[in-house]
């Protein structure tokens, strides 16, 4: 491949709508260009890359016994309807009427699509498992795309779905996908944490992403530094800590805290730290007031919240909404005496002594307060994020927080499609039955742009050979020079004949040009063939270490393939 004849149109100054490294350098290496807000059109390398990275996918999907389809991208209104996700998807969703004024979507998953192609077939128990996937275009209308191929609104994606007899044999499924997805991560170069995550708009029991630790991800995860414990920080479980209240008891009183209504004004009033204070949060339940205790340093996960609560349904105690509920005190509500209200403890309450709290007085606050002596933690649950220093509850290793990006997604789906789409096999004894699923993405074009985000330096991309769009870059310094032209060309043909398809770059432009696109490109190894040809030598760089090897144009293409080899 020629430089001079393929369109690789790099860039010396960074694009203004690139805020993060891979965007900037996607775009100034010419891989990609930007057609509208969140939509790219890929170039020659950003596609060879892209492609190397499908086929990793694709084969790590056949091995693991899925069988590729073609689902199309435009899907009609019904089935969605039929789910209800239609409606549950709202404005994210790319809309469209057809001239029949008939409505349809640019699909940005496919469950109800392949679920009822699937039931059409009318399985039986013989015919199950079935575990189909396809690479496709993806659409999703995000509210504010940003970040090039991370955050777009037109991507690839590896979507992935599986039909059973039952829970077990999802099970297995389930299994085999993850670790699918955690070769592909290992193939293209990323460190992956596997986290516990909610179900979200795909919805079913149980599901895990993939992340990658990336200061620019958009999610944040606590992961345990010990173990392989992983999850989103709404939904991350830990130990309870030891650091609440005091050590010792003591006397209760009541104090006047005129005014003093947030944690860190009541601690300093009193002389103490948030670490004695119990703060109380006030939701609306279903019509119903709830105050939920948390200790003073931490904040209530309202995803948790959701989980022990049974419901989405409620909201923090508005302002408006106070006269409806006179048992809470605006800003002094206590757990002591306070009746007439449920009431929910974060784990850590139980046990506490020598808290501060709401004396369920205006201004004014109990001091010396202690569980179980004062009032009773009864209903007590894990409803608080994680602070630093908190221990994993599998292993007791410190927990930690890092922001991620998320490349893979598997659900069990169990019969959250089958049920509404009547999605059913028939079992051994002739019965129908709804299919149990499951269904599993991952997303190429992200994993291009995240492999880009984690392999790169200032003067451009460091590919990990396996993604990498070719593996050398040839870079002939005086293309007028007949000499190096021959000694070019016999090294490319060379290289070709063992297979290896490269990139030369005979355009007339100066030295110090190739060298920085050849870095700002990235391939894993460069071939400079310049002046030092007069003494027989040509200079073998690799991308990656930054190593210079010195070497003859004569067995050149062992030594290139060696070095190619061992690259990262
Ligand atoms: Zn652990």
């Amino acid at each position: 491949m020629r430089l001079s004849r393929v369109t690789v149109p790099t860039l010396k100054e960074k694009p203004a709508e690139a805020e993060i490294p891979s965007h900037e350098l996607l775009l100034r290496a010419g891989m990609m260009r930007s057609v509208a807000a969140g939509i790219y059109a890929l170039l020659p390398l950003g596609t060879l890359a892209l492609e190397k990275i499908e086929d990793i996918v694709r084969e790590e999907m056949n091995a693991a016994g899925a069988m590729e389809v073609v689902l199309p991208g435009l899907h009609p209104s019904d089935p969605w309807i039929q789910s209800g996700r239609w409606q549950a998807y709202g404005p994210e969703m790319m809309r469209l009427v057809d001239r029949q004024g008939r409505e349809f979507c640019f699909a940005p998953t496919a469950e109800e699509v392949i679920t009822l192609m699937v039931s059409r077939t009318a399985p039986s128990y013989r015919d199950l498992p079935l575990n189909l996937y396809q690479i496709q275009t993806k659409f999703r209308d995000e509210i504010r795309p940003r970040f090039g191929l991370l955050r777009a609104r037109e991507f690839r994606m590896k979507d992935a779905y599986s039909f059973h007899t039952s829970e077990e044999e999802l099970d297995d499924t389930y299994r085999s996908m993850y670790e699918a997805y955690s070769a592909v991560a290992r193939r293209c170069s990323l460190d992956v944490r596997v986290i516990d995550a909610a179900t979200g708009l795909i919805g079913g029991d149980v599901s895990q992403e993939f992340m990658v630790i990336s200061e620019v991800g958009e999610d944040e995860i606590i992961y345990c530094t010990e173990c392989e414990y992983g999850a989103s920080a709404e939904m991350e479980v830990h130990r309870p800590g030891v650091g609440f209240g005091s050590p010792e008891s003591g006397k209760l009183e009541e104090v006047k805290t005129p005014g003093m209504v947030s944690v860190e004004d009541v601690a300093v009033y009193l002389d103490t730290d948030n670490a004695h204070v119990l703060k109380c949060v006030l939701y609306v339940v279903g019509g119903e007031a709830l105050a939920v205790f948390v200790p003073g340093y931490r904040e209530v996960s309202e995803a948790k919240l959701e989980c022990v609560l049974g419901t989405g349904d409620f909201h923090p105690l508005r302002e408006d909404e106070r006269e409806l509920y006179p048992a809470v005190t605006a800003g002094f509500t206590g757990p002591v005496g306070l009746e007439g209200v449920r009431i929910l403890f974060d784990q850590e309450v139980k046990g506490s002594r020598g808290l501060v709290c709401g004396a369920n007085r205006v201004d004014h606050h109990l001091k010396g307060v202690e569980e179980g002596r004062d009032f009773k933690a009864d209903s007590v649950a894990d409803i608080a994020y994680t602070v630093e220093g908190d221990l994993c509850a599998r292993c007791g290793g410190v927990l930690r927080k890092a922001r991620g990006i998320e490349i893979g997604h598997i659900f069990k789906l169990g019969l959250k499609y089958s049920e509404p789409l009547g999605a059913s096999f028939t079992d051994q004894d002739g019965n129908g039955k709804p299919m149990v699923m499951g269904t599993y993405g991952i997303g190429t074009s992200r994993i291009l742009a995240t492999v880009v985000e984690l392999h790169h330096d200032d003067a451009g991309i460091k590919w990990p050979k396996a993604v990498a769009p070719l593996p050398l870059e040839l870079l002939v310094l005086s293309p007028e020079s007949a000499e190096q032209a021959k000694v070019a060309a016999d090294l490319e043909q060379g290289l070709k004949a063992s297979g290896m398809e490269i990139l030369v770059d005979d355009r007339d432009v100066s030295p110090g040009i190739k060298f920085n696109d050849a870095d700002l490109i990235g391939l894993p190894a460069q071939v400079i063939i310049g002046n030092k040809l007069a003494e027989g030598k040509i200079d073998l760089k690799l991308r990656y270490s930054g190593e210079r090897i010195e070497t003859f144009p004569e067995g050149a293409n062992q030594a290139i393939e060696r070095a190619i080899d061992v690259a990262t």
